[in-house]
């Protein structure tokens, strides 16, 4: 689709266009500089135990402070990475650098294994070109650490997309240990035959549905209808982008397990994750 777009932007407005693709063209090659340079970063962003405060885990999110200075979205950068095939490096170097901060915090903690987890996003298009579990394992391996330290974060199109193969490496994942969460839930054409038979172990409930549900009962609604839903197939919940206390309390009350967003913390270095999960043990987040 994505594409099929910019095709008809080329015919359309040519001048215009060619600058887009010209500013892309450049971006894919910085883009592709950085990761063979090693100059991308991961941040990470607090996962919240609703009912205890306790920190379970953090995301791990790609950044890229670009030559020039600012840093590029993941919102511009990853479509440009997925439409490049650059995906495939990029989220072997998420998972492995995940891994390789985990096991680090472990010796920053005395050696005793540091109690959360790292998830990581898999786009859609890696998931068909790369072999995830190997890659998952490999990382696992190479840093001495439990598959339970990680988690993987697909969206419902890498999973609708081939189901199959989604099930193939959901169950790979699984024999590892790892856990596999299901991002922006509901914004997508999930089929409930396949959530049913997916060894999925978190909904993340898309921000989209956090927003507003304050003010808003039909977002409560959809909000309680996805909490069912994943209490029946066994799943646990995430929110994504809490950003009140008044959303984390209502999200609380319905049920949902754990929270993520601006309210705990945005996503920080790893440094500063670290000392934020200490924190948490001293004095619970909520
Ligand atoms: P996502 O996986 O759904 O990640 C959550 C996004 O929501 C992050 O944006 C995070 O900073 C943002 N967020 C968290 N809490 C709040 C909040 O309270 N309010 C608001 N407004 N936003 C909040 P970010 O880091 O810009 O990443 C955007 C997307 O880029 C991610 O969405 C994910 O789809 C993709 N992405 C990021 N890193 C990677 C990666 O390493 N690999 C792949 N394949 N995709 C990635
Ligand atoms: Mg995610
Ligand atoms: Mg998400
Ligand atoms: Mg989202």
């Amino acid at each position: 689709l994505k594409r099929a777009k910019q095709t008809d932007r080329i015919e359309i407005y040519e001048p215009e266009a060619a600058i887009l693709s010209d500013n892309r063209f450049g971006l894919e090659t910085a883009l592709r500089n950085a990761i063979e340079e090693d100059r991308l970063r991961l941040a990470f962003q607090p996962l919240i135990e609703l009912a205890s405060g306790r920190v379970a885990g953090f995301e791990a999110l790609a950044r890229w402070d670009h030559d020039d200075g600012h840093a590029v979205s993941p919102t511009e950068f990853i479509p440009i990475a997925e439409d490049s095939g650059l995906i495939v490096p990029l989220g072997q170097w998420a998972i492995a650098k995940a891994a390789s901060v985990i096991a680090d915090w472990d010796r920053q903690n005395g050696g005793e294994p540091v109690d959360c987890y790292f998830s990581v996003n898999v786009s859609a298009i890696q998931l068909i070109r790369d072999d995830i579990a190997a890659v998952v394992r490999n990382a696992l391996a190479d840093n001495g650490i439990g598959g339970e330290r990680l988690m993987i974060e697909l969206t419902e199109s890498a999973i609708i997309g081939d189901p199959d193969l989604a099930m193939s490496v959901l169950s790979e994942l699984k024999t590892l240990d790892t856990r596999v969460a299901m991002d922006d839930f509901g914004t997508g054409y999930s089929n409930l035959a396949y959530l049913q038979r997916l060894p999925l172990d978190v909904l993340k409930i898309d921000r989209s549905f956090v927003e507003h549900m304050v003010e808003d009962r039909d977002k409560v609604a959809i909000v309680r209808t996805i909490q069912s839903l994943a209490e029946v197939l066994g799943m646990k919940t995430t929110a994504e982008g809490v950003e009140t206390a008044d959303q984390a309390r209502l999200l609380s009350a319905l049920g949902c397990d754990f929270g993520q967003g601006f309210l705990f913390a945005r996503p920080m270095d790893s440094a500063a994750a670290l000392q934020y999960w200490r924190q948490s043990l001293v004095r619970p987040i909520i």
